[in-house]
């Protein structure tokens, strides 16, 4: 990142991800190549990645299903979207102009501001001309007599390419609910990552039912809450979730937010995982109940992740400091819900504070207060079937003129299992993953030569832009590298496959997380194949990954096998 200060000279190896400005590595022996990266994806990596590849002077084009550019921000149009990690530690740190002229108007900006910003960085920096939209990628296939990688569209379409760089998203394949009849309703149905660029207004004065109650769903429900005529919210598990407390940026607040960009970046490099949250270094048990209430309250009354990621070191590991905590929090839960068994059926009951990705809120459990909002819990009342006129439950049939399946995705693995990724040998990546997920770095696998993954499973996920930024940054850095050395294949061993793999698993170790079902440990019951829990993410602190992916450059990529 340009934050740490750290630069290196044209395409020799780095000691850190930090961007190799202005190099212009000539690529041997690509000619025949249509270019010499691919890129999957037109998200915010993708952006960064056309952006790195171009202005390392190499031919690059970017494949991308949508119709724009923007990635999640491009799909997840769903009424309410929007940021809960500041908008300023959000923002790409790589160009200083884009700093300047960049402006913020909310502390957690809405999903449209975002898609602008991404237009923007687009419009920019020319992007446009080497994305091609409306195309699908179907299946991508190493060639071992060239070194290089053929991708095919879902036209038949061809790409030859020496690099693939994925750039698809953690949560970017939405799954619809397994509940029979998904598909006979007559009224409006949609996905809240597929959400229909025409249906402002639709909801409106409407009978509207919504499955899921994660974050999606929890931004959808408190937002469209204002304009249904009434609400039916389908409960499995309910989450922790707590204020969001956003607010417009001024124009003299956003002033100083831009000068102090260097320490906001800094601030998200020192911290385990990317936010301007820094947690609490003392134990729960450190305080007396009442110095610890009086904290608590503090943290709850700050924005964004501060009551999550600001909290006592133990929170995430401690099993009765995350039950106070839990203890705490659902006391606000009944504060604000004025039915007191709706209150309860809103409080986790079968996971503890922050063991799921926390939603954050503005004015969801109030939602429950107004008398056209019904909460129905599926494990008192399952659903049986999606019918013709809505849903059909054990108690009834409940009619609706919209169903909103908030119900997520298949998450981290999904876009890698949508596409036919073939390696060496003809070795399809879903059959390498099929007892558990395997890469180096998370940016790499084994059988998988010239690929890298940005984003991909046991990366630091967190902050996501500042993640993408240093994982461009370090394979941008290995292509230079290669194409100053002349090497044409790049491929990690087994050996450190295996070890990244023990490492992955080591960090996890004593986190509650990892005992709770969740799109962070790989369960999703939709899905059709069986899914075992599993490590997805890098669970360790960033600046410990940062430290072991700069060790592997510093030691001219030795790990891996180059030639
Ligand atoms: P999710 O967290 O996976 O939630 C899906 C919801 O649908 C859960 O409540 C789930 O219940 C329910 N569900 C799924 N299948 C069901 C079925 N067959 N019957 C009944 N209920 C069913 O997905 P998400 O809410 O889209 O969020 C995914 C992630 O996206 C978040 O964790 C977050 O990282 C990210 N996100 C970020 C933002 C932001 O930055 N502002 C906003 C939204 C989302 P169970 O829990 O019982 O499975």
């Amino acid at each position: 990142m340009t934050v740490n200060g750290a630069s290196t000279t044209n395409g020799s190896a780095t000691t850190n991800g930090s961007a190799t400005n202005g190099a212009k590595p000539s690529m041997p022996g690509n000619k025949d190549l249509d270019y010499d990266v691919l890129i999957i994806g037109a998200g915010l990596s993708g952006i960064y990645s056309l952006y790195r590849m171009r202005q390392m002077g190499l031919r690059a084009k970017v494949i991308e299903a949508g119709s724009g550019e923007g990635g999640t921000w491009f799909w997840n149009r769903y009424p309410g979207a929007r940021f809960d990690s500041e908008s300023y530690s959000y923002i790409f740190s790589f160009s200083q102009e884009v700093l300047d002229e960049w402006d913020w108007s909310e502390h957690f900006s809405s999903q449209p501001e975002t898609l602008r910003y991404c237009q923007f960085l687009a419009k920019k920096f020319d992007l446009k001309r080497d994305m091609k939209f409306n195309t699908r990628v179907k299946s991508a296939h190493f060639q071992q007599t060239s070194n290089s990688w053929l991708t095919t569209d879902e036209t038949g379409a061809q790409y030859t390419s020496r690099y693939l760089i994925t750039c698809m998203g953690i949560l970017n394949e939405p799954t619809l609910p397994n509940i029979p009849g998904v598909h006979n309703f007559k009224g409006d149905a949609f996905h809240t990552a597929r959400w229909p660029s025409d249906a402002a207004g639709k909801l409106d004065g409407k009978r509207v039912g919504i499955i899921g109650t994660g974050a999606t769903a929890i931004q959808t429900i408190q937002e469209i809450v204002k304009t249904v005529g009434s609400l039916a919210v389908f409960q499995r598990t309910p989450n922790w979730t707590c204020p969001l407390r956003n607010t417009k940026i001024s124009t003299k607040e956003m002033k100083e937010i831009r000068e102090s960009y260097p320490e906001i970046f800094q601030k998200c490099l020192d911290s385990y995982a990317g936010f301007i949250h820094l947690s609490d270094t003392r134990s729960t048990f450190d305080l007396t109940h009442e110095e610890r209430e009086a904290f608590w309250e503090e943290i709850y009354a700050k924005p964004g992740f501060s009551k999550y990621l600001s909290n006592f070191r133990d929170i995430g590991t401690d099993r009765k400091a995350n039950t106070l905590y839990s203890n705490f929090i659902a006391k606000k839960i009944r504060e604000r819900v004025n039915d007191p068994e709706v209150a309860e059926k809103l409080i986790p009951k079968n996971h503890g504070f922050g063991t799921r990705r926390v939603p954050l809120e503005s004015g969801y459990y109030e939602a429950f207060n107004k008398p056209n909002v019904q909460l129905v819990d599926i494990n008192e009342n399952p659903i049986e079937r999606i019918t013709e006129k809505g849903i059909m439950t054990k108690d009834g049939e409940l009619e609706f003129d919209v169903i909103i399946y908030a119900t997520g995705f298949d998450a981290v693995t999904g876009s890698f299992r949508a596409v036919d990724f073939q390696g060496k040998d003809g070795l399809k990546l879903t059959d390498q993953w099929s007892e558990s997920i395997q890469t180096y770095l998370g940016l790499t696998v084994n059988s998988f030569p010239n690929m890298f993954m940005v984003m991909g499973p046991h990366q630091m996920f967190g902050n996501i832009p500042r993640s993408i930024e240093y994982a461009v940054n370090w394979i941008s850095n290995l292509i230079g590298y290669a194409a100053e050395n002349n090497i044409t294949y790049i491929e990690a061993t087994p050996q450190k496959m295996d070890q990244w793999g023990d490492h992955v698993n080591e960090c996890a170790v004593g986190l509650l997380a990892n005992e709770v079902d969740s799109w962070m440990t790989g369960v999703n019951k939709n899905l059709s194949h069986k899914q075992k829990r599993s490590i997805a993410r890098y669970n360790g602190p960033a600046p410990g990954y940062r430290k072991k992916c700069d060790d592997v450059a510093s030691r001219k990529y030795s790990d891996f096998t180059i030639l």
